[in-house]
């Protein structure tokens, strides 16, 4: 049973993973790539306050819907091999896949949904860095890898799971976060004073 939650733990940093390598620093490199089309939907983002319409349209009317389902499906297929050894940690990933791609699709069609619920997309889209916040569905490797920037494009989440509790395990569960990983942190608030810093004076990093 505890596979469960292992599996999407681990599927947090298949997103942070595959969203930094393949999504962004590949293609950035490898202008020919399939992949460029996540560059394409950056540049959409941006120019639509974070609406990026085509993730209403089918996945065979629409090449970049096709590449990243695909991709998705292929991931989830590769997951199987698991199955036979630890079915729940496979669940998880399936799980993982399958939120990481209707989170997504959600927050595109619906830019105050992720404004809310997922800030750190947001941010990642919206803010003058976007080689940062790699993660969708809940920002746990990014806190873990200090690659969280927060902005005041989108309503911050006040604890680093993202996951609503009450005040007093909050300022708990921050704090025992700021003891485990000072590393990281420091390099957040680091990047996130920088952020506004180049927010403010309208300085856009290139992707
Ligand atoms: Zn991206
Ligand atoms: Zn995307
Ligand atoms: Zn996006």
């Amino acid at each position: 049973m505890i596979g469960f939650p292992v599996g999407i733990f681990v599927a947090n940093g298949m997103e942070w993973y595959f969203h930094k390598v393949w999504l962004h620093e590949f293609p950035s490199k490898n202008r020919n790539s399939p992949f460029f089309t996540h560059i394409a939907h950056h540049k959409r983002a941006r120019l639509n306050d974070f609406h990026d319409e085509g993730y209403a349209e089918s996945m065979f009317k629409n090449s970049e819907m096709y590449n990243e389902k695909s991709a998705l499906i292929g991931l989830a297929a590769a997951s199987t091999i698991f199955l036979p050894v630890a079915p729940f940690f496979t669940a998880g990933l399936y799980y993982g896949i399958w939120n990481y791609w209707k989170v997504h699709a959600k927050s595109h069609l619906d830019p105050e949904y992720a404004k809310k619920r997922i800030p750190w997309h947001y941010d990642h889209h919206m803010t003058s860095n976007q080689n940062a916040n790699w993660c969708v569905t809940k920002p746990w490797f990014d806190y873990i890898m200090g690659t969280r920037v927060m902005t005041n494009v989108s309503i911050t989440e006040t604890n680093p799971l993202a996951i609503n509790m009450p005040k007093w395990l909050e300022k708990r569960v921050n704090l025992v976060a700021r003891r485990l990983l000072p590393k990281a942190y420091a390099q957040i608030d680091a990047n996130t004073q920088f952020d506004q810093q180049n927010l403010r004076q309208g300085i856009e990093v290139a992707l």
